[in-house]
């Protein structure tokens, strides 16, 4: 029986490198524009801010539109990338893609809105990052401050003396930084507090049951405690229902970003959604939690 178990394990165990490899061979066929491998592109889901009645923001999310598999979601494929070392080369690919998406919209007279980037660390720390982004803020004519950068906590605090000056670095070009997954690292505030970051992205664990749950809401408010200390917007992620919405209400935090608002839309989405902005612009009332609900 111990034979049997044994090979069993040996032939999936292979089974699983060869679909491993050849997901890293496809991956690197999309990443150079090969079709037939499908098309690496950014959604974008739109950040509200509730209060007043308005878009802050949207984060470009990378999807993967394969001929086979359909749609594939980047936690299947962004480690993969990060351990194959392709993670420059595909958050690349992203940042040109925003500054093209965002230079069309300007060009068009949409009301654009900053747009947020996840980045690797690897990424973020990589030699040729500052002199490829001035390059693409150039061709594109996109100015520093409409991209934001968000690095996860566990990413950004491991070893701050090289993340730090590279941070600096990033914020010098005016683009902001945002710490995001916040709460789910090891939320070190000595780290923390050793370079300056613009916003934090509360992981949505601490966002989705907040009001129903003592613990979730403690939680939350120690985290809103910590952006107040160190000045930084509160940006909640993965809000779904309208019971922790009115939470967040009650608790001041009016920036979100989730599900209950809009799920990641399609670029063409997106210009219908700056169109219809535009339209209304004229006559100033606010947008309601309804009128934001996309
Ligand atoms: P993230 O940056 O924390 O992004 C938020 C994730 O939560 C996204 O998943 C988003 O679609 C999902 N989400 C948004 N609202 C809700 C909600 O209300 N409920 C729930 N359950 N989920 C919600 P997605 O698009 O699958 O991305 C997963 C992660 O992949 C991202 O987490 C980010 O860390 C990474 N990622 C995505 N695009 C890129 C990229 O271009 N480069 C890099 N390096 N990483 C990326
Ligand atoms: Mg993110
Ligand atoms: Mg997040
Ligand atoms: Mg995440």
């Amino acid at each position: 029986i111990v034979g049997h178990l044994q090979r069993t394990t040996v032939k999936e165990y292979g089974a699983e490198l060869l679909t491993r490899s050849h997901m890293v061979f496809e991956l690197q066929g999309a990443l150079d524009g090969d079709a037939r491998h499908g098309v690496l592109m950014a959604h974008y889901q739109p950040q509200v801010d509730f209060t007043h009645g308005t878009l802050i923001g949207m984060e470009a999310l990378v999807r993967w539109q394969h001929p086979v598999r359909g749609m594939v979601f980047p936690n299947s494929f962004i480690p993969l990338a990060e351990s194959t070392e392709k993670i420059y080369q595909l958050d690349m690919l992203v940042l040109v893609q925003v500054c093209r998406d965002m230079r069309g919209w300007l060009d068009a007279g949409l009301p654009v809105v900053p747009v947020s980037l996840n980045f690797s660390r690897r990424s973020l720390l990589h030699p040729q990052v500052i002199a490829d982004l001035t390059a693409e803020l150039e061709r594109y004519a996109i100015p520093g401050h409409m991209l934001e950068f968000e690095v996860t906590e566990s990413q950004l605090l491991e070893t701050v003396e090289l993340v730090a000056p590279r941070v600096a670095e990033f914020r010098e070009l005016g683009a902001r930084i945002a710490v995001d997954d916040f709460g789910t690292g090891y939320s070190n505030l000595d780290a923390i507090s050793s370079f300056p970051f613009d916003r934090l992205k509360v992981d949505r664990q601490f966002v989705s049951g907040v009001a129903g749950s003592e613990k979730v809401a403690g939680l939350f408010q120690l985290i809103q405690g910590i952006s107040e200390l160190f000045k930084a917007e509160l940006l909640c992620e993965g809000l779904e229902e309208e019971a922790d919405l009115l939470w967040l209400a009650a608790h001041g935090a009016d920036r979100v970003q989730g599900w209950y608002f809009s799920a990641a839309r399609t670029p063409d989405a997106i210009v219908r959604i700056l169109t219809a902005l535009r339209d209304r612009a004229a006559d100033e009332q606010p947008l309601s939690v309804a009128q934001l609900r996309a």
